[in-house]
């Protein structure tokens, strides 16, 4: 970044524009707001002056003759930022900050990029340049829109490669009165956006893991097939408890995802970090949540059930096909069963199943006995322009089995599977198999998805 460093890093975050020339010390601002006044200053080291100024000046002539770099990110080796750049940029910057949204927002003289994190949006930066135009021409090819059609709404997607990841995006355009807006959502590899709503869950769900998520300890274990969108789940919980009064580590295998403000951990034997000793190390580290990759044999099981027993909230997950057989599971690996009941408080399975394109999607009455359907009405896939082959992104399906007391009773060496689903169901679980037959009730995935969940692992 070539312009004045100080203005560049303030832009970068605040709506504001330069008032003087880099000295980074008058702003001028549409709406005076003391929090960006503070945090300005907290970041500038100094104290600045900060004025409202009128969109005339903000956006208009007087700063592009004071400072004609200052609104545009040079590239490092001098050359003017192009539409291919910025937007490259813009998804790296939001996929590494997991933003869900990037807005693009056209005004009379030049245009805004807001971002959506934690389900706010924040101006990330404000540009009054023309490259606006190249910047929607530019994303609406790779999402194959109609770049002539300005007026009526558009939608389509496109998948942007960065570095080893490939991250799917959403867009949509539309026409305000001074140009078109863009929207562009981003799918993390599997689909999935890093909200409960987003992965898939529905309210009750959602309701029922605010609750575990707001509990000071116990151990909430995601279980599913490789690819069932676990991870996402785990990522979305730590969103959700990502605040600056918690202290949360994780230790993965990979890090995925990097979390401003979570320490994440990657194992690495050559270096000596394994999930155990990691977690060793971890637990000296005086942390409230805890969030472990894997639990893959009974040391890592013992240290997580441990943890959290002595007051910490701690994710992981667990490669077995539902809730009920997960509890099972670690007391196969040899964990002494007191530890687990004393020490797990929830197990969540999860698959994922394709959605059907709404676009070309057709009804079918049905007959079924696995999904206990009766003649009733479900859809199957077509294919379309739009979707290619009937289906349009991913969503994630979960049975939440939560272990209270009359669980926690039940769990001995002897333990059988059937009575712990029995109990589970009693007490209000929902298994996969029911949700998914309400998924294709919903008309949301085909019979074809569904049964391929089920039969996965
Ligand atoms: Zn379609």
């Amino acid at each position: 970044m070539k312009s004045s460093g100080i203005d560049s890093k303030v832009f970068k975050t605040f709506p504001v524009c330069s008032l003087d020339n880099g000295e980074g010390i008058r702003f001028g601002i549409l709406k005076y707001s003391h929090t960006v006044k503070d945090d300005m200053e907290f970041l500038l080291g100094h104290s600045i002056e900060l004025v409202e100024v009128s969109e005339k000046i903000f956006f208009g002539e007087e700063a592009r003759k004071e400072e004609p770099s200052s609104l545009f990110e040079e590239r490092e080796n001098g050359e003017e930022e192009t539409a291919v750049h910025l937007l490259e940029h813009l998804i790296e910057y939001a996929a590494e900050n997991l933003c869900s949204d990037i807005h693009i927002e056209p005004f009379q003289k030049g245009f805004r990029i807001r971002m959506r994190k934690n389900g706010s949006l924040f101006v990330y930066r404000q540009y009054n340049s023309s490259l606006l135009s190249e910047l929607i021409a530019r994303i609406k090819i790779l999402s194959s829109l109609d770049i002539s059609e300005k007026r009526k709404p558009q939608d389509g997607r496109f998948t942007q490669n960065l570095k080893n990841k490939k991250i799917d995006i959403r867009v949509s355009s539309i026409s305000t009165i001074v140009g078109e807006k863009i929207v562009l959502r981003l799918l993390d590899p599997l689909g999935l956006e890093y909200s409960m709503e987003g992965i898939g869950m529905n309210e009750k769900q959602r309701t029922l893991m605010e609750l575990l998520l707001k509990q000071p300890q116990g151990l909430i274990l995601v279980a599913g097939p490789t690819g069932s969108g676990k991870t996402s789940t785990l990522y979305t919980f730590l969103q959700q408890l990502n605040t600056e009064e918690r202290n949360i580590i994780t230790i993965e295998d990979p890090v995925e995802f990097q979390i401003p403000g979570v320490n994440q951990i990657q194992v690495n034997p050559k270096a000596g970090i394994t999930f155990e000793n990691g977690l060793k190390s971890m637990l000296r580290q005086d942390p409230e949540v805890l969030m472990i990759g894997e639990i893959r044999n009974a040391e890592t099981a013992e240290i997580a059930l441990r943890s959290s027993i002595t007051g910490h909230l701690v994710t992981s997950t667990i490669h077995t096909s539902d809730s009920p057989s997960s509890i099972i599971r670690l007391l196969d690996m040899g964990v002494e069963p007191y530890m687990v009941s004393a020490g797990i408080t929830a197990v969540i399975s999860q698959r994922l199943v394709r959605v059907l394109c709404p676009k070309c999607k057709t009804e079918e009455k049905t007959n079924d006995s696995i999904f206990a359907l009766d003649n009733q009405t479900i859809y199957k896939k077509v294919g379309c322009q739009h979707c290619k082959d009937g289906y349009v992104g991913r969503k994630a399906v979960f049975e939440i089995l939560i272990v209270n007391d009359k669980i926690r009773s039940m769990i001995h060496k002897d333990l059988q599977l059937d009575a712990i689903r029995k109990q589970g169901e009693r007490m209000g679980m929902v298994s996969l198999k029911e949700n998914l037959r309400e998924l294709l009730l919903q008309g949301e995935t085909s019979l074809e998805e569904a049964y391929r969940a089920i039969t996965t692992l």
